[in-house]
């Protein structure tokens, strides 16, 4: 019996599990021995029968709630980005684990990211808007575009407002449970942006663009700042909680019916919706506070070897592996430097997966992850590589 422990409230990453309801007569193998730690138990019975334990800052399971695993996990990230600090949140485990459950649901059991949304607007409305108006340039950088006369914006907000109304009759939207509004300065104007794209085999198509950035993908690069951005996406302002699903809506359709490479092949590339919010401190109005929260579903962890991949397929798997494998590498120096002190490099060039969040593992702002587990015996060898990652990431 081994136990894998050290989970310091201060770790640099949380991680989290999410166990997935079994299907009908299928055992499970694993069991929970505390709210923080999960054993498995090897079920051939040809070797020895062992158990081996994991350990996570909080296991949810397959009773947990989408508002649970949202109060509990990404609500403290919202916190954060209201106060103009960046966030990070991944789902990682293997196809048909809950990753897409977790993190977006649908609209009658919406996840992390419909309740994020909501939360946002929940919060912000009643102080957003008038006088002037936040413009993103492009990503690199924002300004302030000059006073607006606040009746013209309130025009435009109606006019936002009626578009969205019409639309939802056709669109799927997610229910908002009135989320706990998190308590913000009164005196600052918020704008919100989002941005949503792909990575697949190493390249970043953005979702929001109608030509997704071509085959050859969109560029990442380093503002003055060094700030790492995806260069030209298509970075649109919502006023509305509606108004970011109808951008998030049209981004999945995209994803399904595109007639480009990322067709049918959600489970093997990496999806990131960014939401961004400029703060505009009243008085001061060239001080701007951007900060911004990327939830992230992975692809699929499983092995290359479980399928018998050949040819593009091939390298699409392990281009996933090798984007997985450079996450789990940033992710443990990461931890190594700052528990022990140590000065590991954290090599997030070696793919575009981490190197879009350089920021990230250069220290500015929290990386939190949930591993979510089929406990299915099918899966068993897959979950005790996911384990493997968890355990490295605590
Ligand atoms: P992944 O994105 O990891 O491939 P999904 O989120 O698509 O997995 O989940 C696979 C299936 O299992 C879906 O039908 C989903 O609705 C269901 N599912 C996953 N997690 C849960 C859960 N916690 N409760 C109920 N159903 C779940
Ligand atoms: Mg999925």
């Amino acid at each position: 019996e081994k136990t894998h422990v050290s989970n310091p409230e201060n770790d640099p990453v949380q991680v989290f599990c999410r166990l997935r309801p079994p299907k009908a007569n299928e055992e499970s193998t694993c069991r929970l021995l505390s709210p923080t730690t999960l054993a498995f138990t090897t079920t051939d019975s040809k070797i020895t029968r062992k158990e081996i334990h994991y350990k996570f800052r909080h296991i949810f399971t397959s009773f947990a709630t989408q508002n649970e695993v949202f109060k509990y996990v990404a609500y403290p990230l919202l916190e954060d980005l209201l106060k103009g600090k960046n966030a990070l949140l991944f789902t990682y485990g293997v196809t048909g684990s809950g990753k897409t459950h977790t993190l977006t649901g649908d609209h009658h059991n919406p996840g992390i990211m419909p309740k994020c949304i909501h939360t946002i607007f929940n919060s912000i409305s009643a102080f957003q808007a008038p006088k002037c108006m936040i413009k993103s340039d492009k990503m690199n950088g924002f300004e302030v575009q000059s006073q607006r006369d606040a009746k013209q914006d309130e025009m435009d907000l109606l006019k936002a407002s009626s578009r969205t109304a019409k639309k939802n009759r056709k669109d799927k939207t997610y229910v908002n449970d009135g989320t706990k509004i998190i308590d913000i300065n009164e005196s600052t104007l918020y704008s919100v942006f989002v941005s949503y794209f792909e990575i697949y085999n190493n390249k970043v198509y953005d979702l929001l663009d109608e030509n997704c950035g071509t085959r050859q993908g969109k560029i990442l690069r380093e503002d003055s700042n060094k700030k790492m951005y995806v260069n030209a996406v298509v970075e649109t302002e919502v006023k509305s909680a509606e108004e970011a699903f109808e951008l998030f809506n049209l981004g999945q359709k995209r994803k399904k019916t595109g007639n480009t490479v990322l067709n049918s092949v959600s489970s093997r590339s990496h999806s990131i919706l960014n939401i961004r919010v400029v703060q505009l401190p009243q008085g001061c109005p060239r001080d701007l506070l951007i900060s911004q929260l990327s939830l992230v579903d992975l692809a699929g962890s499983e092995r290359t070897n479980r399928t018998q991949n050949t040819g593009q397929l091939l390298k699409e798997a392990s281009q996933i592996n090798n984007s997985l494998m450079s996450l789990r590498t940033c992710l443990d120096n990461l931890r190594e430097n700052q528990t022990t002190g140590a000065n590991r490099l954290v090599p997030y060039r070696s793919s575009r997966l981490t190197l879009l969040f350089k920021n990230y593992f250069e220290g500015e702002g929290r990386i939190e992850m949930i591993v979510c587990v089929n406990p299915s015996a099918a899966d068993f060898e897959e979950n005790l590589q996911v384990m493997k990652f968890a355990e490295s990431a605590q």
